[in-house]
């Protein structure tokens, strides 16, 4: 079995969707090495004005959640109406919009809380498809539809649950055994009390991994707008090149410290169980793109990432510091918040550390006033270069520092790991270190 999963914009049009059998090239013979499970996101655009919807319900201003609503139900008007050629096609089409939008409207008579905007939240997967099925059948290609609420699972920490997982879609899949096309939605899944949740934004990856773990798939593949990842982010720097092989730690990294290519725990589940992830690109099929797979190859630099809305706490103690049990005191107010710290550097007199959730901020200071005194600082960003850092290399962080010597650093970070080095800067330094970097390092 392998699974194809396409972003956003590889569903982002008619054309497009119709291009992906492609890709897909379906094996409708239905043997069993040839199957195939396609994870589709949300046509493009469709989460974002999901997410203004569902803002506007939450500050109470219906009459702005029913105009975003019409907006984006014209939009889906059109692409029904260009998708699909048959009186049936259409029809069915017509009547599976028309009832999301009817849900997504009926917001407006109950009280909205996070519950109900998780529910909005998932109706672009569940349209784009159960739209995508419709074509398939219209063009008499067979493909069975997968609820994903039937088996994508998070638990009360908010973690997938691989093993419920394996467990319930093999059970839906051994009802058929003579298909060799599924499709199921990608993000969406239910928490531990049952309701629609999801896996954060950019989380169908995230979910084609987790089904590939659930099940050993052959392979994962990620197809999205651009051939593989790249050695810098295509978004702000220019020149850059697809990397073509890099192991799970190395891509892990990078999805966590910011290549928007992967959703950040993207690459966890396929790299426990040693599933190969390949990065393909929907545009131009034939691109080699990127194999995540196996250990990381020696004596290079792969790529650089940078990950924004850090904030550095800074705690400063003339009592302490290295005395043991005083890091797990911090630690312990971190972890009873249930926040994930990402950086972390000591001396004797003070410690520093990052994280990126702000939910519980205040509380965490206050707190961490009890030690000594507490400096915090925002709008910082974690640049991570990541490579072959093994210690016993020579050159490659002096390289990295002779890029970054016109540039403030506010944290280091390197040993953790022999496959990368962490920076933090100012973000409005991020811009030009990347740059700077990019033009010493490759
Ligand atoms: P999808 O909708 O298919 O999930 P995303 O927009 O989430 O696609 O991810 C693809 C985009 O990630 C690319 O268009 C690119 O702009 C951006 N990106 C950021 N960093 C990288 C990188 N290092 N390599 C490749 N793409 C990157
Ligand atoms: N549609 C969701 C989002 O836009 C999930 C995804 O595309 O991966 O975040
Ligand atoms: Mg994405």
């Amino acid at each position: 079995m392998k699974i194809l999963k396409f972003g956003g914009t590889s569903v982002g049009s008619p054309e497009r969707m119709k291009k992906l059998l492609d890709v897909i090239r379906p094996n409708l013979s239905g043997s069993n090495d040839e199957k195939q499970i396609v994870v589709l996101s949300a046509v493009a655009g469709t989460t974002n004005s999901l997410v203004e919807i569902s803002q506007a319900y939450l500050n109470g201003d219906k009459r702005k959640a029913g105009e975003l609503t019409k907006e984006l139900h014209d939009k889906y008007k059109i692409f029904v109406r260009e998708l699909f050629a048959t009186e049936q096609g259409l029809t069915n089409g017509k009547e599976l919009i028309d009832y999301h939008f009817t849900l997504i409207s009926s917001f407006a008579n109950e009280l909205f809380t996070p519950i109900e905007e998780k529910s909005i939240l998932a109706q672009g997967e569940l349209m784009s498809t159960a739209l995508y099925h419709f074509y398939l059948t219209e063009i008499g290609v067979r493909s069975v539809l997968l609820p994903a609420l039937d088996f994508m699972k998070i638990d009360e920490d908010n973690e997938p649950v691989v093993e419920y997982i394996g467990e319930h879609l093999t059970r839906i899949l051994n009802k058929y055994p003579d298909q060799a096309l599924f499709i199921t939605q990608g993000y969406i899944c239910r928490n531990s009390f049952g309701e629609i949740d999801n896996l954060r934004r950019g989380g169908s990856d995230y979910t084609a991994s987790l089904i590939g773990a659930a099940i050993r798939a052959e392979e994962v593949q990620i197809w999205t707008d651009i051939s593989g990842m790249h050695n810098n982010d295509p978004r702000i720097v220019s020149g850059t090149k697809p990397v073509s092989v890099l192991s799970f730690e190395e891509a892990a990294e990078l999805a966590y410290f910011g290549a928007k290519i992967l959703h950040p725990q993207s690459v966890l589940p396929a790299q426990k169980y040693r599933i190969p992830v390949r990065l393909l690109n929907t545009m131009e099929p034939d691109a080699h793109g990127t194999l995540i797979a196996g250990e990381s190859e020696k004596g290079k630099i792969k790529s650089i990432a940078a990950k924004d809305g850090i904030i550095a706490i800074k705690i400063q103690s003339s009592r302490m510091l290295l005395a043991y049990g005083f890091l797990r005191r911090v630690f312990e107010v971190f972890e009873r918040y249930k926040t994930p710290i990402d950086m972390i550097t000591t001396s004797e007199v003070a410690v520093s550390l990052t994280i990126d959730d702000t939910t519980y901020l205040q509380e965490i200071i206050k707190e961490l006033n009890d030690f000594g005194s507490v400096e915090v600082d925002e709008n910082q960003t974690i640049i991570c270069v990541v490579g072959d850092f093994s210690f016993d290399k020579h050159g490659y962080s002096s390289r990295v520092f002779e890029a970054l010597k016109h540039i403030p650093i506010r944290m280091i970070s390197f040993g953790g790991s022999n496959y990368n080095i962490s920076l933090l800067v100012n973000t409005s330094d991020k811009t030009e270190a990347l740059r700077s970097l990019h033009n010493r390092l490759f």
